[in-house]
C-alpha cells in the first residue's frame, strides 16, 4: 500500500488540512487526516463548471464536454441554455452518452435554445408551456433549472419577455433560473429585481458599463455600452444596492468567465472588498476555449491572481456550486470522487492570463490538475 500526503479539503471549514491518501494500485482506499506535514498536493471534491457550453454540433457555440471535463480534473460540467424543449431530447439522448464527464444542464426557455445566438428573434420560440413539459418529464435527471439570456444584443426588442417567461417556468416547478446578465438593456437593474432566491446570476464580474477595460485597451468607450445602468458593483467593490437587495433575497452569483464577461478591474475590487460567495465557471465555448478561458483550473488561476486563496478558489469550484445546484453530499468521500490539485510558479512558457477584454492579469502560481479520483480510482493526469 502506498501513502499519498495531501493537503485535503474540509468542504464544512472551506480550508485544507493535512492527510494522508492511502492507495494500493489505481485504487484509493481512504483519506487520513493527520496532524501536520507538508505537501504539494491539495485533494478537492471533484470539480463543477457550472456554466459551459456543450451541445457541439448542433449549437452556434458548443465544444465536446470532454474537451473541459476530466482531463482537466472537472467532474461535472453544466451547460447553460444551449438546449430549449425542441431540441433538449437530442443533447440528452445522442450528445451526452458521448460524453466521459458527467453533464447536467439549465433548460433555455427558448425552444430552440442556441442553435444561434438569437434564441428569442422569433417569439414564437418562446413557449412556456413547452419547456415546462420538458422540465417535468426529466424531472430533474438532468435538467437543474432555466436559463434566460437577458442582454440587450441578445434579447434585441423581445426587451423583458424572456427573463418573464423564464421566471414563470421555474415558478411552476420550484427550479431555479439561471440569468445571463451583461449589456443592457434591459438595464441589470430591472432584471436583478425580479428574481427571487435560489436563482443565479451569471456574468457576475461584466465590464458593461464599467469602461476601464475598453479605456486601458485604447479603444475608448465602447457605444454598446453606454448610458445604460447596469452596474452590479459600485467602484470600491462592493455591490449596488439593486443587488445588495437581490443578495439580501438568497439570490446567488456565478462567474460565467467566457469572451465578454470578465473585467479584471470589477473582479479585483469585489474580491478586495471580500466578496467570496459565488461560483467560478468558465462560460467555455467554441470561441473562448482556445484563446482566453482555456480551462476550469486556468480560470480558478486567474482568481488566485486576483486576491483570492487556494481554499477560497476551491470553495467556489465546489462547496459553492454544488449548494446553488442542489447537489447534496457532492463534497463527501474524497476518496470516491475528487481532484488533485497542484500549484506551482507561473513559467514563461505558460499562456498569459487574459480578461474577457484582453488585458493581462499578472499572476505568479497556476492551479494545475494533477489526478482525478472517480469511483474510488484515481487516474494520473500528470507524473505524480
Ligand atoms: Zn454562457
Amino acid at each position: 500500500m502506498e501513502r499519498l500526503a495531501v493537503q485535503a479539503f474540509d468542504a464544512g471549514a472551506r480550508t485544507f488540512r493535512p492527510a494522508l491518501l492511502h492507495l494500493e494500485g489505481d485504487r484509493c482506499l481512504g483519506v487520513e487526516p493527520r496532524a501536520q506535514g507538508e505537501s504539494e498536493y491539495y485533494l478537492t471534491p471533484g470539480l463543477i463548471d457550472s456554466h459551459a457550453h456543450v451541445y457541439p454540433g448542433a449549437t452556434d457555440l458548443g465544444i465536446h464536454a470532454d474537451r473541459i471535463g476530466l482531463s482537466t480534473g472537472v467532474h461535472l460540467v453544466v451547460d447553460a441554455g444551449s438546449a430549449g424543449s425542441a431540441n433538449f431530447p437530442c443533447l440528452r439522448d445522442y450528445v451526452l452518452p458521448t460524453c466521459q464527464v458527467e453533464v447536467r444542464a439549465f433548460l433555455n426557455i427558448s425552444r430552440i435554445g442556441l442553435i444561434t445566438k438569437q434564441p428569442y428573434y422569433d417569439r414564437r420560440n418562446l413557449d412556456l408551456q413547452a419547456a415546462v413539459r420538458c422540465l417535468r418529464e426529466d424531472g430533474g435527471s438532468l435538467l437543474l433549472g432555466v436559463k434566460v439570456l437577458s442582454s440587450g444584443l441578445i434579447v434585441e426588442d423581445a426587451g423583458m419577455e424572456p427573463i418573464r417567461m423564464a421566471l414563470e417556468a421555474g415558478q411552476a416547478l420550484g427550479r431555479p433560473v439561471m440569468a445571463h446578465l451583461v449589456e443592457g438593456p434591459p438595464s441589470n437593474t430591472e432584471t436583478m429585481a425580479l428574481l427571487r432566491g435560489g436563482d443565479i446570476i451569471t456574468h457576475i464580474f461584466h465590464g458593461a458599463p464599467n469602461l476601464a477595460a475598453n479605456q486601458r485597451a485604447g479603444a475608448g468607450p465602447n457605444p454598446k455600452y453606454c448610458g445604460l445602468a447596469n452596474v452590479m458593483w459600485n467602484p470600491d467593490g462592493t455591490p449596488t444596492p439593486p443587488l445588495e437587495a437581490a443578495l439580501t433575497r438568497g439570490v446567488l452569483l456565478d462567474v460565467g468567465h467566457g469572451a465578454a464577461s470578465l473585467d479584471q478591474a470589477v473582479a479585483r475590487a469585489a474580491i478586495g472588498a471580500g466578496v467570496r460567495e459565488f461560483s467560478i465557471s468558465t462560460d467555455a465555448h467554441i470561441r473562448n476555449v482556445d484563446t482566453v478561458v482555456h480551462s476550469l483550473p486556468h480560470t480558478m488561476s486567474k482568481f488566485l491572481a486576483l486576491g483570492m486563496s487556494l481554499a477560497e478558489v476551491t470553495a467556489s469550484v465546489t462547496v459553492i456550486p454544488a449548494r446553488q445546484l442542489g447537489l447534496s453530499g457532492w463534497c463527501g468521500d474524497l476518496a470516491r470522487r475528487a481532484t488533485l490539485l497542484r500549484v506551482r510558479p507561473k513559467a514563461p512558457e505558460d499562456p498569459p492570463f487574459l480578461d474577457a477584454y484582453g488585458a493581462e492579469i499578472p499572476a505568479a502560481q497556476v492551479i494545475e490538475p494533477a489526478a482525478v479520483v472517480q469511483e474510488g480510482r484515481l487516474a494520473t493526469l500528470s507524473a505524480l
